[in-house]
């Protein structure tokens, strides 16, 4: 469409009325219906840039939560799979994937990682949110292809320990992503830090 001959502003204006939402991951979180479990707009920005999504490519997204992560992956031009044991926010998910339009492109396991992952389509990259463990990370090791793409973000001191010593053992790079935002603070403002987020991306 953007050889076409019509005049930039017009087509333009056609582009912008037919998108009418941001181009670049990192929705705002209000976009999205949650119960509090969401990968933050910051962070969800960073991870789905180390994800990097291609189009028709497919992703695991452990421990879903609201969808966010797989939703910003299918409006990428992927498909995704995402895993969440609780029924409340498996719900959640569909009614957010419909809200985008993308329930053709994300598919919701009601189950936990890694029994879960058994009989699900080939992966092309695999994002932890949630649910992390060595069970997990061994089942990965040894299902997923050479050239998979894996990124686990790691909130607890526990899950923080466990992708240190899988990126001690594999490579990859650890990110340690700290925010801050300017809140109110009496008659003044003042920054509130977000929790670390410890981010672990490695092809397999
Ligand atoms: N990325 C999500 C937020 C993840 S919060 C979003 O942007 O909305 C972590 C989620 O992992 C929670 O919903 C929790 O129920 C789920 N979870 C916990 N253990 C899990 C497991 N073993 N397998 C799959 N999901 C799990």
């Amino acid at each position: 469409a953007f050889n076409d001959m019509r005049a930039p502003v017009a087509l333009a204006i056609e582009v912008a009325g037919a998108a009418g939402r941001q181009r670049s991951s990192g929705l705002p979180d209000d976009a999205f219906a949650h119960d509090g479990q969401i990968t933050k707009r910051a962070i969800r920005a960073v991870s789905l840039s180390s994800l990097a999504p291609r189009h028709g490519e497919h992703l695991w997204d452990i421990g879903g939560g609201s969808g966010s992560v797989s939703i910003e992956w299918a409006l990428a031009g992927g498909t995704a799979t995402t895993i969440e044991p609780k029924a409340e926010r498996a719900e959640i998910i569909r009614m957010n994937a419909a809200q985008f339009g993308v329930t053709e492109a994300v598919k919701v396991v009601e189950g936990s990682a890694p029994e879960a992952l058994n009989d699900l389509a080939h992966a092309d990259a695999v994002f932890i949110g949630g649910g992390a463990s060595d069970a997990l990370l061994e089942k990965l090791w040894s299902v997923l292809s050479p050239g998979t793409r894996l990124v686990a973000n790691a909130v607890t001191l526990e899950s923080e320990s466990l992708i240190a010593g899988w990126h001690g053992r594999c490579g990859g790079s650890l990110m340690r992503i700290e925010t801050a935002e300017v809140q109110p603070l009496g008659q003044k403002r003042g920054w509130v830090s977000a929790r670390p987020v410890t981010q672990w991306s490695v092809t397999r």
